[in-house]
């Protein structure tokens, strides 16, 4: 099995080397957008680590007890940390709890791991908290941190770490992979491939839960009917929109994306679209607003959503947003 991931090759061979040669950082960095796989690299490395049986120096099994025990997030030497909902972000006592979990020995396994999930969602002081265990780092300790993109992140947090940043997989390659590793359908393997922007796990999750991919046709069919919409029909959608505040958040990304590819097509790119099945509608949106609007609005929207993060009100960030988005 070793790594069995999509994508991101040269990450597994880099950590397996580290593996293999007794190279092991105390703490690495793995960035990239939701869905790319982050968490899956960081658990293989864990169980990279920790394999009882592995079948070539620094390649999980993924079969024995260890590798099992760490792939369903229930082995007693990891230690998993993020935000706890409704909390959006991570507190310093989940970093001390953590900090007094670390100072023992491991139970079972040759590390302890600790994975520290969407790591700008901490609080200042628990980034603080932990740059003490990234200065002294326990022998038989592996951090590793997931985040968007180092930009998020304190600098003296990003330079006490070995940092891997996960690129988006190429859609054909993604599409592939969909198909032989997990018995995809061809035509939905492909949609999903571009759908997900060339991010596995999101695809994955798309497949498997057909009511986030009927969700986002609805998020996209609002989003094109309120361009054409007065205030008034703009304010009552951004109220109604407001109440929700984590649907809110996954909303605004897919408008983006939509947006990105409004982009595109303004610039004649031949890069693969996102929206695939939005075809007729981003030709009618790069031709009537053209590159800038569209660079625009995708900054309008990645602002909103980093409004909502820093909790000013959801639906005043709703209700500017409606106002400054372009009219059809
Ligand atoms: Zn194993």
């Amino acid at each position: 099995m070793s790594w069995d991931l999509i994508g991101h090759g040269w990450a597994a061979d880099l950590l397996a080397e580290h593996i293999a040669k007794q190279q092991l950082r105390h703490a690495y960095l793995i960035t990239g957008p939701q869905g790319i796989g982050r968490r899956t690299l960081s658990l293989r490395l864990a169980q990279a680590v920790n394999c009882l049986r592995p079948p070539a120096p620094g390649q999980p099994c993924q079969a024995c007890s260890s590798c099992r025990q760490i792939e369903r997030m229930q082995h007693p030497d990891l230690s998993i940390v993020h935000s706890e909902p409704p909390s959006i972000e991570i507190k310093i006592d989940q970093i001390r709890m953590l900090q007094r979990t670390l100072a023992l020995s491991p139970y079972q396994a040759n590390y302890r791991v600790a994975l520290l999930l969407d790591f700008e969602e901490a609080r200042e002081n628990a980034a603080n908290a932990l740059l003490k265990t990234l200065e002294e780092p326990a022998s038989r300790v592996i951090l590793v941190l997931t985040a968007e993109s180092i930009e998020r992140l304190p600098p003296t947090i990003v330079s006490r770490c070995e940092h891997l940043r996960l690129r988006p997989v190429p859609v054909e390659q993604l599409s592939q992979s969909l198909q032989s590793q997990h018995h995809i359908d061809p035509d939905v393997a492909r949609k999903l491939a571009h759908i997900s922007a060339g991010r596995p796990g999101y695809a994955i999750e798309l497949e498997q839960d057909k009511q986030r991919l009927d969700q986002r046709i609805t998020w996209l069919d609002d989003h094109y009917r309120l361009l054409g919409e007065n205030r008034v029909e703009r304010f009552a959608y951004a109220e109604t929109a407001a109440k929700d505040k984590e649907s809110l958040r996954a909303l605004l990304p897919i408008w983006a994306s939509l947006w990105r590819d409004v982009a595109l097509q303004a610039t004649g790119a031949s890069v693969p679209l996102t929206n695939i099945d939005r075809q007729a509608e981003i030709t009618t949106l790069a031709e009537r607003f053209g590159l800038h609007v569209a660079m625009s609005v995708i900054q309008l929207l990645e602002h909103t959503n980093e409004l909502i993060d820093q909790y000013v009100n959801a639906r005043l960030a709703a209700e500017v947003l409606m106002l400054d988005l372009p009219r059809r």
